[in-house]
């Protein structure tokens, strides 16, 4: 039953059958590894059907995945990083998706994360939120998320459930106390300061420039009394 549900709602959603599929079947099976069990019919389903290349990256540091057409090639491609746990990895690929449709039912420009693209992801979740595939914390969460969705990365108490999934539990930014001294995976040295509402007040330690740092940004502490030498 689920199985049919999932399959005949990505067969609803077909936009034009006649389009010659982009991705290539190696990269559909390799989906099979990246995405919660439950739900691998129904995107290798979606990426099938739609006009898409799809792409799994390396990791990036700047985002979770992407969309880009090419109005050169007419290619639409999606991408998304290959370290994201399955959770995280099938809710940004179902959000990329949603800039797919809407960039193909909206002609016009519209804002990337605006009211059409809202309703784009709210319809491709639907299928998958009520089929058991996330744990019933986090789908307690999305479905409130699916209310007024954001670009994921943005809710920060999505982000913050998922976390747990990750496989490497390493230290951040929010562990830390106001006045610790980390550094970054750039190597940049910071004080921590005061918390806004995601990102902390921090103050770089060789040239005392004020920065906002991410909450959730992966750190490394730094023994104050070898910065004071
Ligand atoms: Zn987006």
């Amino acid at each position: 039953m689920l199985i049919y549900l999932l399959l005949n709602t990505a067969m609803k959603m077909k936009i034009n059958s006649n389009l010659p599929i982009q991705t290539s079947e190696a990269v559909i099976q390799e989906l099979k590894y990246l995405v919660p069990a439950r739900s691998y019919g129904y995107v290798a389903q979606l990426i099938s059907t739609y006009n898409i290349k799809f792409k799994i990256s390396r990791p990036r540091k700047t985002k979770l995945g992407d969309y880009r057409f090419d109005p050169r090639t007419k290619i639409h491609a999606i991408s998304v990083n290959s370290d994201l746990n399955p959770f995280a990895f099938l809710i940004t690929l179902i959000h990329e998706l949603a800039h797919y449709r809407q960039y193909v039912g909206n002609r016009r420009r519209v804002a990337p994360h605006g009211e059409e693209w809202k309703t784009e992801f709210r319809t491709l979740m639907a299928p998958i939120l009520e089929e058991g595939i996330f744990p019933m914390e986090i789908a307690e969460h999305l479905k409130k998320h699916m209310i007024n969705p954001k670009a994921s990365c943005s809710d920060i108490h999505l982000m913050r459930l998922l976390e747990p999934y990750n496989n490497d539990a390493t230290l951040k930014l929010e562990d830390l106390e106001d006045g610790d001294v980390f550094r970054i995976d750039n190597g940049k040295v910071f004080k921590r300061g005061s918390k806004g509402r995601t990102r902390y007040q921090c103050v770089e330690v060789s040239t005392n420039r004020k920065w906002f740092v991410h909450a959730l940004t992966k750190v490394e502490i730094v023994n104050e009394t070898v910065i004071n030498l």
